[in-house]
């Protein structure tokens, strides 16, 4: 039988090599943390701590405001200066809370609980919310929410996201090779969450060490299976995944949960171990700080609200003729216009791109339809006519043509030989229009 995939999709070069040997280090312990109260999908936090204040570790800075939101929690020990606006990976203005660090490393009390498969499936939902944990893959969806479909939404298959599809990044790879004993917890928390018998783990098939190591540590776990999945992007994207993993089409403008799924990505499956187990929030994640223009490309350990710039330096600094520092991957991240902006629970990797493989698009050209795009578009669209529509201010138009089904893979972009800007144009359409 071949490896798992589904139709459309690109084959860039990876480039994992770059940082794929690299060991996951503790990063060094930021002067100042810039805690977003803002850093998933859904509604803003409400701070609860004001400035002069002394926090600890782990406790909770900011309250979630409304149900799609998450708390946050401080990363360092030490004393609250400043709460206000700065901005955030996209260059938006985020209320955010300053802690200048004490470097006590000082923990709030966490409930350590290690009989946590004998919580009640509420208990447990209740520890991952208090952990304030979201989607890790870049969504940063809160958690929680996912676990709590409407009731009428049967799901019977919990499917974590270890296909990290995106080139350069290897955080999820190395957490699989050095914590997955952990991610299969995670996910049978998960699966005790949603009372669901099946758990399945999708890899892409150039990561055959981490493949081993989940096979060895779900060896035993008759209800966990790892699926090979083919090497294409955007095979880590949620309804491509499904389809490969598990045979099962998402409909337009349909969302896993209507085909019985909830997809969580590795790293997320350990936070939730960690939050269960230890009690422990999320004040740190695994970010791949590489790219050629990177002089030593690591996995580090950061505490969420780091600044970007202190980890460059930490990996050597930036190599003369940098174009590029992209938050994120290539083909999904955002170039950022300054490095002084704060790691999130979403950032899963820090790219420096230089100068001769940046693609400059300032002159694209017409679209000459070749139909390379409508071949490759893993959502089955028509980019051509989204990025000739929007250029021409005929928004409503495009929607016609399943706009919002567009989840922005950027795989037409890659293959237009007119390096037409497909992905600007969707995202400039979708900001005029409602859905
Ligand atoms: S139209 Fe959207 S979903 Fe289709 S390839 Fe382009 S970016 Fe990806
Ligand atoms: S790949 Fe580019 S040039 Fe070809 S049809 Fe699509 S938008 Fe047009």
């Amino acid at each position: 039988m071949g490896t798992a995939t589904f139709k459309g999709g690109i084959h860039p070069p990876d480039k994992k090599e770059l940082a794929a040997n690299s060991p996951i280090i503790d990063a060094k312990a930021p002067k100042i943390v810039v805690i977003p109260l803002s850093q998933h999908i859904g509604a803003p936090c409400n701070a609860v701590v004001s400035i002069g204040q002394e926090v600890k570790k782990g406790e909770v800075v900011g309250e979630a405001s409304a149900f799609v939101s998450s708390p946050v929690h401080a990363s360092v020990s030490g004393k609250v200066v400043a709460i206000g606006e700065f901005p955030n990976a996209m260059g938006r203005m985020i209320n955010s809370i300053v802690i200048e660090n004490d470097n006590k490393e000082e923990w709030a009390v966490l409930r350590d609980n290690p009989d946590y498969m004998s919580l009640s499936a509420d208990e447990l939902k209740d520890k991952v919310k208090a952990a304030g944990i979201v989607g890790m893959g870049g969504a940063a969806f809160p958690t929680v929410v996912k676990l709590s479909p409407p009731k009428e939404k049967t799901i019977d298959a919990i499917l974590l996201n270890g296909a990290e599809c995106e080139p350069y990044l290897t955080a999820d790879y190395r957490l699989m090779l050095e914590k997955p004993r952990e991610i299969i917890e995670g996910l049978k928390i998960t699966m005790r969450i949603r009372g669901v018998q099946k758990g399945y783990i999708g890899i892409e098939d150039n990561k055959p060490e981490a493949i081993a190591k989940m096979k060895e540590a779900a060896a035993g776990e008759s209800d966990i299976s790892i699926i090979t999945c083919e090497v294409k992007y955007p095979q880590g994207a949620e309804k491509m995944l499904i389809k490969a993993a598990l045979g099962r089409e998402v409909p337009p403008r349909a969302l896993p949960m209507d085909v019985g799924v909830v997809v969580q990505n590795v790293g997320t499956a350990l936070a939730i171990y960690e939050a269960a187990r230890f009690g422990k929030p999320l004040i740190e994640r695994v970010v791949t700080v590489t790219g050629e223009g990177i002089k030593q490309p690591k996995n580090l350990m950061a505490r969420i609200g780091s600044k970007v710039g202190d980890l460059i330096e930490e990996c050597g600094g930036l190599k003369n003729g940098v174009a590029k520092v992209i938050s994120g991957g290539p083909m999904m991240g955002f170039a950022l216009s300054s490095l002084d902006v704060a790691v999130t629970k979403g950032t899963s990797g820090i790219l420096v791109i230089p100068d001769e493989i940046v693609t400059h698009t300032e002159e694209f050209g017409p679209c000459i339809r070749c139909g390379r795009c409508i071949d490759i578009c893993p959502m089955g669209l028509m980019p051509s006519m989204l990025s000739v529509l929007s250029e021409k201010g005929f928004y409503e138009d495009a929607k016609e043509y399943n706009l919002f089904d567009c989840f922005e893979c950027g795989s037409c972009a890659y293959v237009c030989p007119s390096k037409r800007p497909i992905v600007q144009l969707v995202r400039l359409a979708k900001s005029m229009v409602k859905p």
